[in-house]
Parts: structure tokens; C-alpha cells; sequence
């Protein structure tokens, strides 16, 4: 078996382990109440889906709180109190409070959303991914929301599969998250080209592991966190390192 093949078990064995750890809390604000709800798919999986649908040319923590700061406006985390909002009152909350960079484009999308979420969910925003469907089937109900294109699709899909262990057919759609540690050690390992792009990323994960391409963003970012830093990469303590080719 070569370095490279040896250094590929390693790291999907690894992505396994730390898949199959249990939930966590997610962070995706700064504000920990927000935080609570957008986990809490159970009640309030709209809010989950919402924020989906905000996340497009701001910043993606104020994109992520947007859903909270119009629950607190209409008193209610409730789908229902949601589904009693006219496009106008929603454009005038998101103007109000200025919540998007897009307010009027991005009011229509949040209230076709939930419209969405009544009509072909029964008003429970969970039905779009309870079904044990295939990955794909999931970010394709996710691209038929108005806003969301296949960046925020894949992205959405890969947090319910990794964080929140939605069971699901396949993981053949879940592709690596170019991240900047991620890709960082997947230059170093020589995968991937210096100054390669997040598509070369991507395509080399899933050419090494079709089945779940995504499986190296659990190791690969653990390494780069811990040990495979920009400057000084603390290879002795790295778990690579005998098979590692180091290309700083
Ligand atoms: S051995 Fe060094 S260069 Fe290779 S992945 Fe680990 S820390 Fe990075």
C-alpha cells in the first residue's frame, strides 16, 4: 500500500470516529439563544431552514440570526404565528431592523420560504429531510427554495447528516467544505495543487471517496487546527507524519 493510500484509510477512519460522536450543540451566531432554537429541529425546524434561505451575501452569522430576530419581533417561535405574515409585514420588519444587506429581495425569499414549508411540507420544515431520503433528494428539496443555490444546499445537507445525525440513504452528496484548514492539509499531503481552487478540492475528495467525499472535513480540519498550522506545522505531533509528504 503507498503513503498516499495509507494516509487516506487513516483519515476516513478517522472522519468515521468523529462522525459517530454524539450531538453537540451548535454554534452559529453569537447569541446563544438563537443558537438553542436553530438547533432545536425538533420544534422549530423552520427556523433551521430559514436561516438556510438568509445565508447569501452577509456575513454568515447575521444571516443565521435573522430567523431569531423576526421571531422576537412577532412574539412567537411558532410555524403558525410565521405563516400569518404577509409579504408586506415581513418586508417592513426586515427593512425596520435592516436585517439583510437585500431587504426587499430577501423578505420575498424568507416569506416564499414558509410558504414553501405550508405547501409542500405540511408546515413542518423537518419533512424535508425525516423521510430517510437519499443526500441528493435533500439538497434538491433544499435548491427549490428561492434564494438557496447549491453552495447553501450542500451546506445545509452537510450539517444535518454530520452535526445533527439525520439518518439518511447515502452520503454520496456530501462533498468536503473548502474550508481554509481543511484544504491547507490537503495541500500539504500533496492531494491537491498549491494554489488550488475550492472546485479541485472537491473533485479530489470525491475521486478518493466517492462514496462520502465529505468524510475528510471532520480529520482534515481537526489537523489543521491542531497541528497543521499556516507557519511552524507541528508535524512530530501530527498523526501523519510518518506518511506525510509536507509540502510547506
Ligand atoms: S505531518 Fe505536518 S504537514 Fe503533514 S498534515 Fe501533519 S502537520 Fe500537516
Amino acid at each position: 500500500m503507498s503513503n498516499k493510500e495509507k494516509i487516506i484509510n487513516i483519515l476516513i477512519e478517522r472522519g468515521g470516529d468523529l462522525l459517530k460522536q454524539p450531538y453537540k450543540l451548535n454554534t452559529f451566531t453569537k447569541n446563544p439563544e438563537a443558537d438553542k432554537l436553530l438547533n432545536n429541529l425538533e420544534n422549530y425546524p423552520h427556523l433551521f431552514v430559514l436561516a438556510c434561505v438568509m445565508d447569501r451575501q452577509i456575513n454568515s452569522e447575521r444571516a443565521w440570526l435573522i430567523p431569531y430576530k423576526v421571531s422576537k419581533e412577532i412574539s412567537s417561535y411558532e410555524f403558525s404565528t410565521f405563516l400569518e405574515l404577509s409579504q408586506n409585514q415581513i418586508k417592513e420588519i426586515f427593512n425596520n431592523k435592516k436585517l439583510h444587506r437585500f431587504n426587499d429581495l430577501m423578505a420575498e425569499n424568507f416569506y416564499l420560504a414558509i410558504q414553501k414549508i405550508h405547501n409542500n411540507y405540511r408546515d413542518n420544515a423537518s419533512n424535508i429531510w425525516k423521510d430517510n431520503p437519499k443526500s441528493a433528494t435533500i439538497i434538491r428539496r433544499f435548491l427549490e427554495f428561492k434564494g438557496i443555490g447549491v453552495k447553501i444546499a450542500t451546506m445545509a445537507t452537510n450539517i444535518l447528516a454530520r452535526e445533527f445525525k439525520i439518518p439518511m440513504q447515502d452520503h454520496l452528496c456530501i462533498d468536503i467544505s473548502p474550508d481554509v484548514h481543511v484544504k491547507r492539509v490537503f495541500k500539504r499531503l500533496g492531494f491537491i495543487s498549491k494554489d488550488a481552487s475550492n472546485e479541485e478540492l472537491i473533485y479530489c475528495a470525491r475521486e478518493l471517496h466517492p462514496k462520502y467525499p465529505g468524510i475528510f472535513d471532520l480529520s482534515c480540519f481537526e489537523i489543521g487546527k491542531k497541528w497543521c498550522n499556516p507557519k511552524n506545522p507541528k508535524c512530530s505531533e501530527c498523526y501523519l507524519n510518518d506518511d506525510c509528504i509536507k509540502i510547506i
